[in-house]
């Protein structure tokens, strides 16, 4: 399938801001996290693999399908790539993935892999999620363990 090439130049930019905001903040340390965005129904972009996220690149964005071909490069994705996909697939409403490695939710998601999930319960911030206009309420977050 083929994909526009403004949309592509568009979409590559965008992933590499984000980057930049992303790891300013410390929320991919070093070469960790990884981002994609979708370009049409069967192709995303998405960045390549051990990278420091403030200094990607058009480059550092790479074309691939579905079925986790790349398109055009002799780049290396994400070895998060499945996950980007997967999600993709899964629903077709997201138009991005932005997997970062804060500090916090490394250490959270170690401490409570055991239970594969994290209860939120009675915290203000919650609120930021959709649809949750009172603190007195609970969310659950999933924990995924990634054996690559
Ligand atoms: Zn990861």
């Amino acid at each position: 399938m083929m994909f526009n090439p403004v949309l592509l130049t568009t979409k590559t930019r965008q992933i590499c801001e984000v980057g930049r905001f992303l790891f300013e903040r410390g929320w991919c340390p070093a070469t960790s996290g990884n981002y994609s965005c979708r370009l049409n129904k069967e192709l995303i972009a998405i960045t390549v693999s051990g990278h420091p996220k403030d200094e990607l690149t058009q480059e550092d964005v790479i074309v691939m399908n579905m079925m986790g071909n790349i398109l055009e490069s002799t780049k290396k994705p994400s070895s998060e790539t499945p996950l980007h996909i997967l999600l993709y697939q899964m629903d077709d409403n997201i138009e991005a993935v932005l997997h970062t490695h804060s500090v916090n939710a490394t250490v959270l998601s170690r401490l409570y892999a055991q239970q594969l999930k994290l209860k939120l319960e009675n915290y203000e911030v919650l609120k930021a999620f959709h649809r949750i206009t009172t603190h007195d309420t609970q969310e659950i977050v999933p924990i995924f363990l990634c054996l690559l």
